[in-house]
């Protein structure tokens, strides 16, 4: 048995520390927040219950693979009910697109918006299909150490979309301009623009059409808890409150971490808290990127969150809510190309008490908004204040409804504030994008070439951003972990 330290309870670090209990090590998580789940922590006020974080659950069997891999199945900790219709796309001509929850009623959907585009469609859908199976089965579970393990046959086949953006591809394929930005939308999970988006992430398109946008009964905090319960079952340690201020190295090996000042010996130390932050932990010499390097790297929005509570329940809108009624090359334009706050920016909102009247009290609503935002953006109240103005003002005209007079309570979330709480770099709110330069074997490795018995864990390293992704994220690392770090030990 080996005495394993992770530092972060997000979703990767949860996931690590099943496997390597389940392995027969000793596992404790060190969390500084008061909750654990990392980004997915609940903010309660006022009888209203928050997703801080991640809202969409998206790619299920990822879910489903991983409890299977301790014999359980996600429905033995929550309930996971399909949203009907899926998400709604408002746009700057008033008329709402929604997205029902099945491939063929899509199809239709893309039929009636433009003719011919549902057979299309179908065809876009057959690729990004076997991508799909391609990525999950043969990609995503490799641990990035080299560019073979990208070469299959099947990507092989497939060299060309490595190469075209997904963004050239549907605008060549679909020419109305409200169904290329619904296509265009699920890869900005990705963190990058369409434009800078390898076509062969069109797998996240079938994600989104095919296999669904699920919820979890009582919201996103339930796969927490669920991982949690799991890890308890499996002996791990989990405790909050615990600051993690240096990782302790001797002779270019691990020796443990500082917790608030006190030593606690490690065999293995597993990062799962923000990469370019981990570094700062250790000694000048045991760092492995300069500051340069991660200046340079395209990091995933970071955003502009509010939580907010209606005195009343909302009428027009669904679950989840597109706002892509204003320019989304402009507004990406200001995220990634010359970084500002937005003129007219695009939102996201979300609605979870119309699924689940355990979020809010009865009659009211409890909704989430959500701008993107470049990293390292300098905010002040007033300025966010103006942009919630903006938000409330342009979903009164969307949904045709009073709502100024109806906000009980607004609750900001800023760039500051994912530095403050997650030690964020720049701010970001999920991690490193997957653009070409950014994938695989080119991000950050899992796994210290500076020192021995260290690993990484999270949105930063492979296989990227999401809630799914940091699942496999933390099996793969702890396969790593299992199979060569503990017969290095065993031979010392
Ligand atoms: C607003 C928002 C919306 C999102 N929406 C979605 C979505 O709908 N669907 C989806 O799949 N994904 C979504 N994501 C992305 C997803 O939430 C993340 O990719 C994922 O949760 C990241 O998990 P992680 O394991 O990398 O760690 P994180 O969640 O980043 O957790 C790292 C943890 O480490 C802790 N930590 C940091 N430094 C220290 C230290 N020194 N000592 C101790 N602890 C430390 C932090 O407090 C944090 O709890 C969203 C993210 C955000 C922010």
């Amino acid at each position: 048995m080996h005495t394993i330290s992770i530092i972060g309870s997000g979703f990767s670090s949860l996931s690590a520390a099943c496997y390597l209990a389940k392995a027969g090590n000793k596992v404790t998580v060190y969390e500084k927040n008061d909750q654990l789940g990392g980004r997915a922590r609940i903010l309660k006020h006022d009888g209203f219950t928050f997703d801080m974080g991640p809202s969409w659950y998206w790619m299920p069997d990822v879910f489903e693979n991983f409890f299977l891999d301790f014999n359980k199945k996600p429905s033995d900790y929550y309930s996971l009910e399909k949203l009907s219709p899926a998400y709604k796309v408002f746009f700057e001509d008033f008329k709402a697109i929604e997205i029902p929850k099945s491939i063929e009623e899509i199809i239709e959907v893309f039929e009636k918006e433009e003719q011919g585009s549902g057979e299309n469609l179908r065809k876009f859908m057959s690729d990004a299909g076997y991508n799909y199976k391609v990525a999950i089965d043969k990609i995503v579970n490799r641990p990035g150490f080299s560019p073979l393990e990208l070469v299959t046959p099947e990507t092989v086949s497939k060299i060309n979309q490595f190469f075209t953006s997904i963004s050239s591809k549907i605008r060549k394929t679909f020419k109305s301009p409200k169904l290329i930005q619904i296509l265009e939308f699920p890869v900005l999970f990705l963190g990058a623009k369409p434009q800078d988006t390898p076509l062969f992430y069109n797998f996240m398109n079938y994600a989104d059409f095919v296999l669904g946008t699920w919820y979890p009964k009582g919201g996103m905090v339930k796969i927490v808890e669920a991982m949690v319960s799991l890890g308890k079952e499996l002996g791990v340690n989990y405790v909050i409150n615990s600051n993690v201020s240096k990782i302790n190295v001797e002779k270019r090996t691990v020796k443990g971490i500082t917790v608030d000042d006190k030593f606690i010996s490690s065999d293995i130390v597993l990062s799962g808290a923000d990469y370019a932050h981990t570094e700062t932990l250790l000694d000048n010499k045991y760092r492995q990127y300069s500051n340069h390097y991660w200046d340079k790297k395209v990091f995933a929005p970071s955003s502009l969150l509010f939580y907010v509570g209606f005195d009343k329940k909302l009428v027009n809108v669904r679950h989840h809510n597109l706002f892509f009624d204003k320019s989304f090359d402009n507004h990406a334009a200001e995220i990634y190309d010359t970084p500002q706050w937005p003129k007219e920016p695009l939102f996201y909102a979300s609605f979870p008490s119309i699924t689940d009247n355990s979020v809010s009290p009865e009659g009211k609503e409890c909704a989430f908004f959500l701008v993107p935002l470049a990293p390292g953006l300098k905010s002040d109240k007033d300025l966010v204040d103006s942009y919630f103005k903006v938000l409330i003002q342009r979903l009164e005209e969307q949904t045709s409804q009073e709502l100024a007079e109806h906000v009980l309570f607004k609750i900001p979330f800023c760039v500051e504030d994912f530095k403050n709480d997650y030690n964020s770099y720049k701010g970001n709110a999920y991690g490193m994008a997957n653009t070409l330069m950014q994938t695989a074997f080119l991000r950050p490795g899992i796994k210290s070439k500076k020192v021995k018995n260290l690993f990484f864990t999270g949105q930063l390293t492979v296989p990227g951003p999401g809630v799914p992704p940091a699942l496999i994220s933390g099996k793969i690392v702890s396969e790593q972990i299992i199979k060569k770090a503990l017969k290095i030990l065993c031979h010392d």
